[in-house]
């Protein structure tokens, strides 16, 4: 017997495509029932939350200020972004700390800090990005009483994996499972329900961008590194997402429509 699979792609960077629309289709025809688009700094996030209104219950957004973007002049005024408009996303990332980058540690934990506690006072879930730096993530996170906080691509040591879960955070898996071994062992590591699936589009895997459709190779890698079927991945996978973004069964049904 043949079953839809229903797909989350948790992690995608909608702004960044040029031909959106026609992504979107190639999402659905997949079996792509929601995405959460991430933004990284005011003019990404302007965008994520102008792209979510074209597809209520499909397109949920996340406002973001990447360490990347982060410049020492902009800070407050990100900040201040992230305080008008929180009631707009379903949760805030891409934010977090990369220490691989020129961008000062003490303003990038600075940032970090004060978006962490927003996420604690608003309730709303982090999506993280953490680069060189998983411990020092992973206890801001932890000391400012973020309850729901997923570790994007996560990729770092599994001890801390395993905090990572105790503390009942998520990790998320990109189609960087085909290939990456620390992010293979991660996989293998972690309880699929502590798994998301994701794109982190329109990053290049292999030589081609890639779209949310993608999610698909994502559940194909962490169906084969689990030794599990696809469809049970799927099932928890998407399950996790509904409960993490707290996304109601109805909302993402309406988005089919
Ligand atoms: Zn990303």
């Amino acid at each position: 017997m043949e079953e839809t699979l229903e797909i989350f792609d948790a992690h995608a960077h909608l702004n960044e495509f040029e031909d959106l629309p026609s992504a979107i289709e190639r999402a659905r025809a997949a079996g792509v029932i929601g995405i959460v688009a991430v933004g990284m700094d005011m003019a990404s996030n302007l965008r994520t939350l102008e792209i979510a209104g074209q597809y209520p219950g499909y397109v949920f957004p996340a406002l973001g200020y990447h360490p990347w973007n982060i410049l020492e002049s902009m800070i407050d005024e990100n900040l201040a972004f992230f305080e008008t408009h929180i009631d707009r996303c379903i949760a805030i990332g891409e934010v977090g700390l990369d220490y691989k980058i020129k961008v000062r540690k003490p303003l990038q934990q600075h940032v970090l800090r004060e978006v962490a506690r927003l996420a604690a006072r608003s309730g709303k879930p982090l999506i993280l990005h953490s680069r060189l730096s998983h411990e020092r993530v992973f206890s801001i996170v932890k000391e400012t009483g973020v309850r729901r906080a997923v570790f994007h691509w996560y990729s770092g040591p599994l001890d801390l994996l395993g905090n990572i879960v105790t503390e009942g955070y998520l990790v998320s898996a990109t189609p960087a499972a085909a290939t990456s071994p620390a992010h293979q062992a991660a996989i293998r590591n972690a309880p699929l329900e502590n798994i998301l699936l994701e794109t982190d589009c329109p990053v290049p895997y292999g030589a081609v961008a890639s779209e949310p459709r993608d999610v698909t190779r994502t559940l194909s890698e962490v169906a084969r590194i689990k030794n599990l079927r696809v469809d049970v991945v799927a099932r928890q996978t998407t399950m996790n997402a509904r409960a993490f973004f707290k996304l109601l069964k109805q909302a993402s049904d309406e988005g089919l429509r």
